[in-house]
């Protein structure tokens, strides 16, 4: 009996033990998740942080024939900090769902499982697909800040948070002018006080909010009008930034402040979170005459040598992309006439091409997007998609509109209130 109790005490006290100090499954993990800072965690595997391999050797600065100094702004500390974390969701690897995981219920609010979200770490490792030459890359020691603009609708606590979280870990903090979250008329309760009193921590990050549901077109501008950086930054508020995402994008626009650079966009699963790339290689955006979005195969004769390149893209896909602040306003931002969501990738990748500028894909700076399993918000006058797609046609496709009008016959008969005013001269 005495022996019985002893063992029960033995296993009780084990058990309080791995409760508090286990990481990841661990009390300490929750704390750690909570109290954001950038100094080393305690997430190290057992065992320790891995040693560090030839090929994460910081590679000496260089000065180029147009006479940049070129760096590597790869943080190889925080690189082998998420090498070491193991754990539920860590690098990018699926949660392990079991049926009650996947109710309705999980689904219902973001249109993909918050369950299995929740329980991944806000800090989560993401494995390093870029293309192996992207490691060896040296960016402009000298490169402009960036704010990045986050609207949010709605969204989930820790898809939200996450997003936060991965853009300032894996960024270099002088690259980071400001994160500006921009709340689209939500109604959930953790978005509000819970929101505003977890930023606090992060002194980089601001909060705005709508007066009225804009739809995402207006939210972003409001972002984009109070942004202070140098060149504005636009995420989803379901991304996970990867490894070194952010010098090659702004890069690019050190060289050229009329190019708009988007990151590769990688796939978080909607089910078990797992992270990994878009089907199909090089792949670019494009449309077909119903205006439908699509990625379409690079044809051969512009595929570079070296995919780690980056490439002329059409269109972008649209809600995660870098541009020189001040050459966003010059292009008249938006189209403030456009609702809710939709549409607006193609007006400003029509924009910037017909007025001078580029539009890249870059394959080295790489971001994960939650593709929702559908939509879990109302669209408030039901066809603002519709709308959207006939205006921006009429404005921008001159002759090519009537292409769209032959496969979409219904566009012809909606509305055009408010359709002529924003034509350029
Ligand atoms: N969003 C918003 N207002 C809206 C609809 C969407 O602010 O009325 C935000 C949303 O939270 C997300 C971004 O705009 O950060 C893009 O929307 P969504 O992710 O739904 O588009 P998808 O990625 O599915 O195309
Ligand atoms: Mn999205």
């Amino acid at each position: 009996m005495r022996r019985k109790e002893k063992r029960l005490l033995q296993f009780a006290g084990l058990l309080i033990a791995a409760l508090l100090f286990l990481p990841n499954v661990g009390l300490w993990s929750l704390y750690r998740d909570r109290v954001f800072d950038n100094s080393p965690d305690t997430m190290d595997r057992p065992g320790g942080i891995p040693p560090i391999q030839l090929n994460q050797m910081r590679k000496v600065a260089q000065v180029g024939l147009d006479g940049v100094r070129r760096t590597d702004w790869h943080d190889y500390e925080a690189m082998r900090r998420d090498a070491a974390r193991f754990g539920n969701g860590e690098q990018g690897k699926p949660f392990p769902l079991t049926e009650t995981d996947q109710v309705d219920q999980a689904y219902r609010e973001n249109g993909f499982n918050i369950y299995v979200s929740d329980r991944i770490s806000l800090n989560r490792s993401l494995p390093d697909i870029r293309h192996e030459n992207c490691k060896q890359k040296l960016y402009a020691e000298k490169l402009p800040n960036t704010s990045i603009i986050i609207p949010f609708h709605n969204e989930g606590w820790s898809s939200l948070l996450r997003t936060v979280h991965s853009v300032l870990n894996r960024s270099p903090p002088q690259l980071i002018a400001e994160v500006i979250l921009v709340d689209d008329f939500s109604d959930k309760e953790h978005l509000k006080v819970p929101l505003e009193e977890y930023m606090k921590r992060m002194p980089k990050v601001h909060i705005l909010r709508t007066k009225k549901r804009e739809g995402l077109i207006r939210t972003r501008l409001l972002g984009a009008a109070a942004a202070k950086g140098e060149v504005i930054t636009f995420l989803d508020s379901h991304c996970e930034a990867n490894v070194n995402w952010l010098p090659p994008l702004l890069d690019r626009i050190a060289q050229n402040r009329k190019t708009i650079v988007c990151p590769m966009i990688d796939v978080i699963d909607h089910d078990n979170f797992g992270y990994d790339t878009q089907a199909g290689d090089a792949m670019r955006g494009a449309f077909d005459w119903e205006m439908y979005y699509k990625r379409i195969p690079i044809p051969p004769e512009l595929q570079r040598d070296d995919p780690s390149q980056p490439f002329e893209s059409p269109v972008m896909a649209g809600g995660l992309f870098a541009v020189d602040r001040k050459w966003f306003w010059e292009l008249g931002g938006y189209d403030t006439g456009l609702e809710i969501w939709g549409g607006e990738q193609y007006e400003i990748s029509f924009k910037v091409w017909m007025c001078g500028g580029r539009m890249e894909d870059i394959p080295c700076s790489r971001v994960g997007h939650i593709y929702r399993k559908y939509v879990p918000y109302k669209v408030p006058g039901g066809i603002s998609l519709a709308k959207n797609l006939k205006r921006v046609a009429e404005v921008w496709m001159d002759e090519y509109a009537e292409y769209v009008y032959q496969r979409r016959p219904e566009y012809r008969h909606l509305s055009a209130r408010n359709m002529a005013e924003r034509r350029r001269s």
